[in-house]
């Protein structure tokens, strides 16, 4: 081969060679290819939770909505091109959370996963354990007040604060999510008990984006609890027409009272936050409360 020929031969295997590695880097990268911001995603699941967070190539997944939205949940990773998920965290029992976990962990590779200390009977359970013990993931209990690094942010659980609770909801396992001066409560379906430890044990529950818990149950959401708080924005993850009445009318006349920013699912679909910091855009308008709302 003359010296021509092979150096011709060199430049091509080297394109090719670095085609290929940025091709494979492209594949795990996240949509938030921008560095130093961090994505707050509540997905359309209808009625049930299932959030995904992502920050610098990092990303985390809250809940997974019912068995049914197992679907939307695992194409909404992959439209956004997760590859792995740093944590997982399945807030408690109920099938409106973790339905869809199976399909997520049987998909994706996952760091590590947290779930409450509580069991349940039901057959969607049964399939995470499933799902648990054939990815051979180990369960980590939430240690309250322990900070995570997760990209250039960081969270630490809040809740749940007993060991046992007469309501399943109690049970969910609640992280404060801050980047710089910004911050994110996500508290499952934590209902008045829960909420009043939270009050007791002197957490900062201070946060600019508040997911309201349960779906915005009266059940929950307490006034006192939302003093603590004192949100700007407040989300809340439901289906149309759901069974259970949802958002109730007190947490919506609280809403309005407090002049709360409130975003909906069931009303305006996907709701994606962003923080760089300092500031949190949103991707939508607020949904405007209406006097049906209220009644
Ligand atoms: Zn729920």
């Amino acid at each position: 081969m003359s010296r021509v020929g092979g150096l011709i031969l060199l430049t091509v295997l080297v394109i090719l060679i670095y085609y290929n590695n940025s091709k494979s880097d492209k594949d795990t990268y996240s949509s938030s290819e921008r560095t130093g911001i961090v994505e707050v995603h509540f997905i359309d699941v209808g009625q049930g939770d299932a959030i995904l967070i992502e920050a610098d190539n990092h990303a985390m997944l809250v809940d997974a909505g019912e068995n049914y939205a197992e679907r939307v949940v695992i194409d909404y990773l992959e439209a956004n091109h997760i590859s792995r998920l740093d944590y997982v965290i399945g807030t408690h029992p109920h099938s409106d959370h973790i339905g869809g976990l199976d399909g997520v962990l049987n998909r994706y590779p996952t760091d590590r996963l947290f779930l409450p200390s509580v069991t349940h009977t039901t057959k969607t359970f049964e399939n995470l354990l499933d799902a648990i013990e054939d990815n051979q993931l180990n369960i980590t209990k939430p240690d309250m007040g322990q900070a995570y690094s997760f990209g250039p942010a960081t969270f630490t659980f809040v809740a749940p604060n007993s060991d046992e609770y007469e309501e399943m909801n109690d049970y969910s396992i609640g992280i404060k999510l801050t980047y710089g001066s910004t911050s994110f409560l996500l508290l499952g379906d934590a209902g008045k008990a829960s909420e009043q430890e939270m009050l007791k044990n002197h957490y900062d529950l201070s946060a600019d984006v508040l997911k309201l818990s349960h779906h915005g149950s009266s059940d929950s959401n307490s006034e006192p609890f939302l003093d603590a708080v004192d949100p700007t924005y407040a989300v809340i993850s439901l289906g149309k027409d759901n069974d259970y009445g949802h958002p109730h009318a007190e947490t919506m006349k609280e809403m309005m009272e407090r002049e709360i920013k409130v975003y909906r699912t069931d009303q305006q679909g996907t709701i994606i936050f962003a923080s760089d910091g300092k500031n949190i855009s949103v991707n939508k308008e607020n949904y405007l409360i209406t006097e049906e709302d209220i009644k």
